[in-house]
């Protein structure tokens, strides 16, 4: 996604992603999955068109995702549902800082700070 008007079409429903806040690409930046590398490369997509990965964020502000089948978070070790959780509300909040903080923060300081300087 650019940070300007125009924002990246999602790889699932075709639709333009407008905002980071609702950004499934950034998310995995901010949290350590992608390296900007990877970020320049990636398909984006919206967070509630990828529910395998935004099932996990839990906070006030967020409408729960829930997935039916092999990959619903009820499925998955209580120990690695809590450590995602964790991780993925954390990195969702930082994206809505980041939706507030736009022009001013420069991408490699985007991600969560363990997960700068990678
Ligand atoms: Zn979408």
């Amino acid at each position: 996604m650019a940070r300007c008007d125009q924002g990246y079409l999602c790889d699932v429903c075709g639709e333009e992603v407008e905002s980071i806040r609702e950004s499934d690409l950034y998310l995995r930046f901010v949290t350590g999955e992608l390296s900007s590398n990877e970020l320049l490369g990636a398909a984006e997509r919206h967070l509630r068109c990828n529910p395998v990965v935004s099932q996990f964020i839990t906070h006030p502000d967020f409408v729960p995702v829930t997935v039916d089948g092999d990959f619903d978070r009820r499925l998955f070790d209580p120990v690695d549902i809590a450590d995602r959780e964790t991780l993925l509300t954390r990195g969702w909040v930082r994206l809505q800082e980041l939706a507030e903080l736009a022009q001013t923060v420069p991408l490699p300081h985007y991600p969560l700070p363990e997960f700068q300087n990678k």
